[in-house]
């Protein structure tokens, strides 16, 4: 069996779920019986990183690094893969679930292949030689097997944080080829004419990036109460978040938005304030390992998942809760 990783990397920057797409691509090779796993790196200037993928299950890297490609089209993307899926004939693709490669690139190139493609997938097996590819469905209130008809590639894209990488093996060895491919000769029918770069501005952590996520709800009534979120995002290193009416009012921008139409984060701590814990919220945030939730109403559906409730009014426990957690920061910095 043949799979191909598809990663783009920044420069100085491998993304995490690169290492967790090697590490899906060798348990399913495991699973299969013998697999050979590639993985097409695109980026500028990142052939540093093929190393790096060898070490943490690639079998071989194959490079596309051009300086247009800091910033890929969709249109580039697909052209590439297309131009790979020649050369290695893979039998499975597995993508990350994210807004460009999952969202964006992958269900063009199922299209373009004719086969079939199960998109969020957090795990698998092998039965009788046919995958199963496990997904949440439902706002993740059940899990469900998929099979892809046909014979012809299967593809995937593979949930933030569902699996964890293999440990780096400086001793694996593995083949990196630098693929030539004329970008200028493809017209994308989208092209970028502008990047804003929102996130950055914002607050410094991107959701995705984040062990720890501070969001809000519509409960923090105006966008101006935001900051005192950020304030405590700031003490503990964290992401701000947002429910769907606090980034429909602009309180948050729609890139910090959590839930089933926004990013599905599963950060080690997850704080939720003013946040009813609807399931299209839930469906989002319900994977972090822990919950916190401040609300001024006892029956609110997020204590049923919190870990940590408490029955406040925002603006009575998060000045405190701040201090402290001033206080604890500063204490282990000694
Ligand atoms: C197809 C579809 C997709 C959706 N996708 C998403 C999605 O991706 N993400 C998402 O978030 N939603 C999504 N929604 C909307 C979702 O159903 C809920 O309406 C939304 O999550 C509610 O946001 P909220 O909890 O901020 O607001 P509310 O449900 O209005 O809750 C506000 C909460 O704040 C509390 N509160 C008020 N004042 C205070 C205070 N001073 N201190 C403490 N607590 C206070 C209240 O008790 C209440 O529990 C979707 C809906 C649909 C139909």
């Amino acid at each position: 069996m043949d799979i191909l990783t598809f990663i783009t990397a920044s420069t100085d920057t491998l993304p995490a779920s690169a290492l967790e797409l090697l590490a899906a691509a060798r348990d399913l090779g495991q699973r299969s019986g013998d697999a050979r796993v590639h993985a097409l790196l695109i980026g500028a200037d990142v052939e540093p990183h093929a190393e790096h993928l060898i070490h943490h299950g690639a079998d071989d890297v194959l490079v596309v690094s051009h300086p247009d490609l800091a910033y890929p089209e969709g249109d580039v993307a697909l052209a590439i893969l297309e131009t790979v899926v020649q050369q290695v004939s893979p039998d499975v693709i597995l993508f990350p679930h994210d807004d460009f490669s999952g969202g964006h690139v992958a269900p063009r190139l199922a299209y373009r292949l004719q086969t079939g493609i199960v998109t969020d997938c957090t795990g698998f097996d092998v039965q009788d030689g046919a995958i199963r590819w496990l997904r949440p469905v439902y706002g993740s209130k059940a899990m469900a097997y998929m099979l892809i008809q046909g014979d012809g590639v299967q593809l995937a894209t593979t949930r933030s944080l569902a699996f964890e990488p293999l440990p780096a093996d400086p001793d694996r060895t593995g083949e990196t080829q630098t693929l030539e491919i004329d970008l200028a000769s493809i017209t994308p029918l989208v092209p970028l004419v502008d990047r804003i770069v929102e996130e950055a501005e914002y607050a410094g952590l991107s959701l995705d990036q984040a062990d720890i996520i501070v969001s809000g709800g519509r409960g923090m009534e105006e966008e101006e109460n935001f900051a005192i979120l950020r304030e405590l995002a700031n003490v503990l290193n964290a992401a701000v978040g947002g429910s769907r009416p606090a980034a429909d009012m602009g309180w948050v921008p729609h890139s910090h938005l959590v839930g089933q139409t926004g990013k599905i984060v599963a950060p080690n701590l997850y704080v939720a304030v003013a946040i009813s814990g609807a399931p299209q919220h839930m469906s989002g945030a319900g994977s972090a390992k822990t919950i916190v939730a401040i609300n001024k109403d006892e029956d609110a559906p997020i204590f049923k998942v919190a870990h940590l409730g408490i029955v406040d009014e925002w603006q009575n426990v998060l000045p405190p809760m701040i201090e402290a957690a001033k206080a604890v920061v500063e204490k282990q910095r000694g």
